[in-house]
């Protein structure tokens, strides 16, 4: 049946409040980014451990994922009024990564009972990291033409090649993996293999960003054995849950860069304080660089109509089959979103945005040059901008390929 809130809904919102105030720490409130410490491959204070952990029990975490494996299971309004509770005491969701953005949906679509219940209850508790081997070196924006080889090699298969960009690795617990499992067919030859990254022939390599961070990683597989009941999917039939992954990763991607860049914790500095700050106010309180503050207000206009397309999206998503094809649409236009907030940001610095390091710059000086250096990444990962103009293009608005 339909669950259009009402009153139900607004009973377990008295229930989330009650919990809420029991369980989330205190000291955790003025702080957002550690309590994401965990989700974002960083290091977790004992009380970010503590509050992770306790949304992790209750399947918070992950609100409408099926009980039976420890998610939440609560309807969307109830998810709604859960997420309204956490900000009005200022708590985030500590339970993130890949692993509840993108592999935990499509383990959900397509998974067998045998491997749900093997591999989500780690992500719903946000115990386990997952990494996503998809790009090699070749094989990027045509990703179908990927060489890792998985051989048959009776009880279990062997791995070996090489991936490259692997967001996380160097931290992950496990890893989605595209491999080849026929090589005589392009699509229609790739499977979709769970690798724990722990197994013997496994090793990562960082790759330092040009934000100074290094998120990602080469890595390598020699000889690697993972047992057949890891295969995900049908063999040979990976493309089309690799497909279904990509989608929620975009879906994911957009909602994040719409808020804030994705790889960048807690911006410091928005376009309004900078630009406040930074610009300069004339005496009636306006920006008083004129062509700034008209690029500025254009800015956050995209900003707000974006927030809400992506709002309606999700909604429109729900009432179908998830989402689809159109998060193309959503990852093009937050890329560009997120890149010209960031352009923003930088050019109402100045001079103190042209900081690397050193104490002739404030912390949010250099937290900001260095997140707009991250947002160049927001129009490649997940698929870059391009290649997102060509599945609307094919798959929203039904153009044929061009000769
Ligand atoms: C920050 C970041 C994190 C990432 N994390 C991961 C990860 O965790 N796991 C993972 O597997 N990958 C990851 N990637 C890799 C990412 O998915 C690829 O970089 C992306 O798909 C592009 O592939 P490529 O780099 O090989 O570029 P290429 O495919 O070589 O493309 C080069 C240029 O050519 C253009 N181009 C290519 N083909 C076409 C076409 N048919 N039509 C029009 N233009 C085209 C592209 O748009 C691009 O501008 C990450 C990338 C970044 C930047």
């Amino acid at each position: 049946m339909a669950d259009f809130g009402g009153d139900d809904t607004e009973a377990f919102r008295g229930e989330a409040r009650t919990w809420l105030e029991a369980n989330f720490p205190e000291a955790l409130k003025a702080n957002p980014a550690a309590q994401m410490a965990a989700a974002m491959g960083g290091k977790e204070s004992p009380e970010a451990k503590l509050w992770r952990e306790r949304m992790g029990e209750r399947g918070w975490g992950t609100p409408t994922w099926p009980a039976e494996y420890g998610g939440g299971g609560l309807s969307r309004p109830q998810a709604r009024v859960l997420a309204e509770e956490m900000a009005r005491i200022g708590a985030r969701n500590p339970i993130g990564g890949m692993g509840v953005m993108m592999f935990g949906p499509t383990l959900i679509e397509y998974g067998t009972e045998e491997l749900k219940r093997q591999h989500l209850p780690g992500i719903i508790k946000g115990e386990v990291r997952w990494c996503q081997g998809y790009s090699e070196p070749g094989s990027g924006s045509d990703l179908a033409s990927l060489q890792t080889r998985a051989e048959d090699k009776g009880d279990h298969y062997r791995v070996n090649g090489q991936k490259i960009w692997t967001s996380g690795a160097n931290l992950a617990d496990w890893c989605f993996c595209l491999v080849r499992t026929d090589t005589a067919k392009k699509h229609e030859g790739i499977s979709f293999l769970l690798i724990n990254m722990r197994t013997a022939g496994v090793e990562v390599r960082p790759i330092l960003l040009i934000n100074g961070t290094s998120p990602f990683c080469e890595t390598f597989f020699t000889d690697v054995v993972v047992p057949k009941n890891q295969l995900f999917g049908p063999l040979n039939g990976g493309w089309t849950v690799a497909k279904r992954l990509l989608q929620f990763e975009r879906d994911n991607i957009s909602a994040g860069l719409g808020g804030g860049s994705i790889g960048a914790p807690v911006q410091a500095l928005t376009v309004e304080t900078a630009a406040k700050d930074y610009v300069g106010l004339d005496e009636t309180g306006r920006l008083s660089d004129t062509d700034f503050r008209r690029r500025v207000t254009e800015h956050l206009m995209e900003v707000h109509s974006f927030q809400l397309t992506v709002r309606r999206a999700a909604d429109e998503a729900r009432s179908n089959q998830g989402p689809s094809a159109a998060t193309s649409i959503m990852k093009y236009a937050g890329a560009k979103v997120a890149q010209d907030r960031n352009e923003l940001i930088v050019e109402a610095l100045g001079a103190n945005g042209l900081g690397w390091e050193g104490e002739a710059y404030s912390g949010p000086e250099l937290a900001a040059v260095r997140t707009w250096l991250r947002s160049k990444g927001n129009s490649i990962e997940g698929g870059t901008s391009e290649i997102n103009l060509n599945v609307v293009s094919k798959r929203v608005l039904g153009l044929p390929d061009p000769k």
